[in-house]
C-alpha cells in the first residue's frame, strides 16, 4: 500500500483518530467520514477484533455508512463511528468509559456518539459524565430519544409495507408470509407490527429460545437459522447480521422482496446487481433502518417529541419509492442508486 490514504475503505475520511489510555487500557478508533451536513454522528461499537486492521476496516465502513444513512434520513448530521477494541474477555470498566468520554470531548463536537453493538444505555450514561457530544441517553417519556430499537422497527415495518405495495400491489400485510432473520430488538418490533396486521411469520434466530418466544407471542412459526435464507415467502426481512446477501445466498432466495433492518446486508457492492437480476425488490438497508438514528438525532438536536420522530420516520417509504423509481428508470440496482443519492447529499456526487 502506498499510503494510509490508499487504505481500502478509507474513502476520503475527514478524520481518523486513534485513542490510547494506558491507565484504563482503553484503545479506540474514532472515524469521521463527513461533516458536510453537520457534526459526524454514529454509535460506538465495543468489540473484540483479532487484528487491529479489522477494527480499522470496520470503523471506516461503518462511518461511511453513517454519512449515507444520516444524509438520506434528512438529518443535519454528518457521519462517523467509533470502535473500542475490547480484549478477549471483553473487559469494560468505568475508568475505560471515562477515558473514552474524555477523548470524545477532546474532539470538540466533530463526532457525536451513541450506542452500538456492545454499548448499552448504562454505558453511555458513564461516558456522558465526561462529554457533551453524546446521544441515545435515557429521556423523559414522550420526548425524542432513548432506545433506538423500536423506532428502527417502525421504519422497517413501513418500508416492508411500501415494498409489498410496489411489488405485490397490496395495501396490507394481511395473509402475507414474512420470513424474519433474527429475533432481537429490531426483529421483534417488526414481528409484532406485522402480526398485528395479519401477516404470517416465520422466525429464525441462532438463539432458538428467543425465536420461539417471539413466535409464540406473534402466532408465528420458527425455522432453523440455516433455512431462513431459502424459505419461500413474500418477504425476507434480514434483521440480524450483515453480509448475508452473497452470490450463493442470492441465487437460492425464494422471495420477491428483501427488506429488513440489518446493516450492510450486501456482502459486496456487486451483490446489488445480482439481487436486481433475480427481479427481487431490495430496500437499501441504511434507508429502511434509519428510524433509530432519526430518533437519536432529534434527541441530540434537542428537538421534538415522539410524535415528531414518528412523523419523520414515516418519510422512509417515500425515500424508498424515489430510489425504486430511479432504479426502474435507469436499470441500475437500488443499492447503487441510494449510494449515488447519498454521495450527492454529502457533496461528493
Ligand atoms: P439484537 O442484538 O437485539 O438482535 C440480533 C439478533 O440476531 C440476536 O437475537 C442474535 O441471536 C441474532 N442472530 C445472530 N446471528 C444470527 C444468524 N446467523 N441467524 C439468525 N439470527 C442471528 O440486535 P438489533 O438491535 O435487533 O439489530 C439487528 C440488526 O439491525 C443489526 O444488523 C443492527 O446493526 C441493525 N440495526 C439496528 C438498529 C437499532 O436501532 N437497534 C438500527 C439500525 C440497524
Amino acid at each position: 500500500m502506498d499510503s494510509l490514504w490508499d487504505y481500502p475503505d478509507f474513502d476520503a475520511h475527514e478524520l481518523v483518530h486513534f485513542v490510547t489510555d494506558r491507565k484504563s487500557g482503553l484503545k479506540a478508533i474514532v472515524a469521521v467520514h463527513s461533516r458536510h451536513l453537520g457534526p459526524a454522528a454514529g454509535g460506538t461499537r465495543f468489540w473484540h477484533y483479532e487484528k487491529a486492521g479489522e477494527a480499522i476496516a470496520d470503523v471506516l465502513r461503518l462511518s461511511r455508512g453513517m454519512s449515507f444513512k444520516n444524509a438520506m434520513a434528512g438529518l443535519p448530521l454528518g457521519g462517523g463511528k467509533a470502535v473500542i477494541l475490547a480484549d478477549e474477555a471483553r473487559t469494560k470498566t468505568p475508568e475505560m468509559l471515562a477515558a473514552y468520554g474524555k477523548a470524545i470531548e477532546g474532539l470538540c463536537g466533530a463526532y457525536v456518539t451513541a450506542e452500538d453493538v456492545g454499548i448499552s444505555v448504562a454505558d453511555l450514561v458513564e461516558v456522558a459524565k465526561h462529554t457533551r457530544y453524546i446521544s441515545g441517553l435515557p429521556v423523559a417519556s414522550g420526548r425524542a430519544g432513548g432506545d433506538p430499537g423500536p423506532f428502527t422497527s417502525y421504519g422497517v415495518f413501513l418500508g416492508v409495507k411500501a415494498a409489498v405495495k410496489r411489488k405485490l400491489g397490496k395495501d396490507s400485510l394481511s395473509g402475507l408470509h414474512i420470513a424474519i432473520q433474527g429475533a432481537g430488538s429490531v426483529a421483534s418490533g417488526l414481528a409484532r407490527q406485522a402480526a398485528a396486521e395479519g401477516a404470517r411469520l416465520t422466525i429464525a434466530d441462532v438463539d432458538r429460545a428467543k425465536a420461539e418466544a417471539l413466535a409464540r407471542e406473534t402466532g408465528g412459526a420458527t425455522i432453523d437459522p440455516g433455512a431462513i435464507m431459502t424459505i419461500e415467502a413474500d418477504v425476507l426481512s434480514p434483521c440480524a447480521l450483515g453480509a448475508i446477501l452473497t452470490p450463493e445466498s442470492i441465487a437460492a432466495l425464494n422471495v420477491p422482496i428483501v427488506a429488513g433492518g440489518a446493516n450492510n446486508q450486501l456482502a459486496t457492492q456487486a451483490e446489488g446487481d445480482r439481487v436486481r437480476d433475480r427481479n427481487i425488490l431490495y430496500a437499501p438497508d441504511y434507508v429502511i433502518n434509519a428510524g433509530g438514528i432519526i430518533n437519536v438525532g432529534m434527541e441530540y438536536a434537542g428537538e421534538g417529541d415522539e410524535a415528531q420522530v414518528r412523523a419523520r420516520i414515516e418519510q422512509i417509504p417515500g425515500r424508498l419509492e424515489t430510489i425504486w423509481d430511479e432504479s426502474e428508470a435507469s436499470g441500475r440496482n437500488a443499492a447503487d442508486v441510494a449510494d449515488d443519492m447519498a454521495r450527492k447529499l454529502i457533496g461528493r456526487g
